[in-house]
């Protein structure tokens, strides 16, 4: 039974491993992130270790061909002209607290065609004083049940290019519940069990994200409580697809994104 469940791993991780060299090959073609200009802002609750995740993504982006300008200050978005200067914002601020000049700069960037995208708690929980930010997140994390804990990754998007080719996945981290905006396009899933918090047993909540606001599109993943979640491949790929995909937000049309859960939602 053990040697039978270890082949069926090893085949599960040499199978994974294709598809992700396969969607490598594919994107030979010219990365949607080059030429892109991209401001990457990092802070916060320092738990989250925004400083490596930054060691991550950033030399990635520009191996992808984009110009990233780094920074450690909210600041960085009333100092510049979001909208003349970038194409992307990512950010990685846990907690903290945004001004009311600064939150209306970047709501004001997204609204106009900056694409915007992040993870876990740097995009997810990261103005608690700010309602206007979580509108346009589209979600903010409230629990995590147990902490670091083992759960699975269900892909329910099969079409969308963010999750195409990949399959539901472990992940031995945090696992956020969250309240979600009802009309985003939801990618991938996790469902609760009762051991932690035993009146969420079968709760299902989503992990990943697109949607707009104003024209900008807005990519989110829970995933990535700390730098090494993303050694386990597929909750690397999601992000950087996320990424690529908001990248292009003032360069391609605006896409279908409701996935109206409510009776009378009209889906555009
Ligand atoms: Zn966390």
């Amino acid at each position: 039974m053990i040697i039978r469940r270890s082949i069926f791993s090893f085949i599960t991780a040499v199978l994974t491993a294709l598809l992700l060299i396969g969607a490598n090959v594919s994107a030979q073609e010219p990365s949607p992130l080059k030429g892109k200009r991209v401001l990457y802002v990092w802070g916060g609750w320092m738990g989250h270790e925004p400083d490596k995740c930054r060691d991550i993504f950033v030399p990635w982006m520009e191996s992808e061909g984009a110009a990233v300008t780094v920074s450690e200050t909210l600041d960085s978005y009333i100092i510049s002209d979001l909208e003349k200067d970038f194409d992307l914002i990512v950010q990685t601020w846990t907690m903290g607290t945004i001004t009311g000049p600064q939150a209306k700069a970047l709501e004001e960037a997204v609204k106009s065609g900056v694409g915007l995208a992040g993870w876990h708690g740097g995009l997810g929980d990261s103005f608690r004083n700010n309602t206007e930010y979580q509108f346009m997140v589209g979600g903010q994390w409230v629990a995590h049940p147990g902490g670091v804990i083992d759960y699975r990754v269900n892909i329910i998007d099969k079409k969308d290019p963010v999750t195409k080719g990949l399959t539901d996945f472990a992940m031995h981290s945090e696992q956020y519940y969250m309240h979600v905006d009802p009309n985003v396009k939801v990618l991938a899933t996790t469902t609760f069990t009762n051991e932690k918090a035993d009146w969420i047993g079968g709760c299902t909540i989503p992990v990943a994200w697109k949607k707009v606001y104003g024209k900008g599109r807005v990519f989110y993943s829970s995933l990535g409580h700390v730098a090494s979640d993303f050694k386990v491949p597929q909750a690397l790929e999601i992000q950087k697809r996320g990424i690529r995909w908001a990248a292009m937000s003032r360069f391609e049309p605006m896409e279908a994104w409701k996935q109206p859960v409510y009776k009378g939602s009209k889906k555009k």
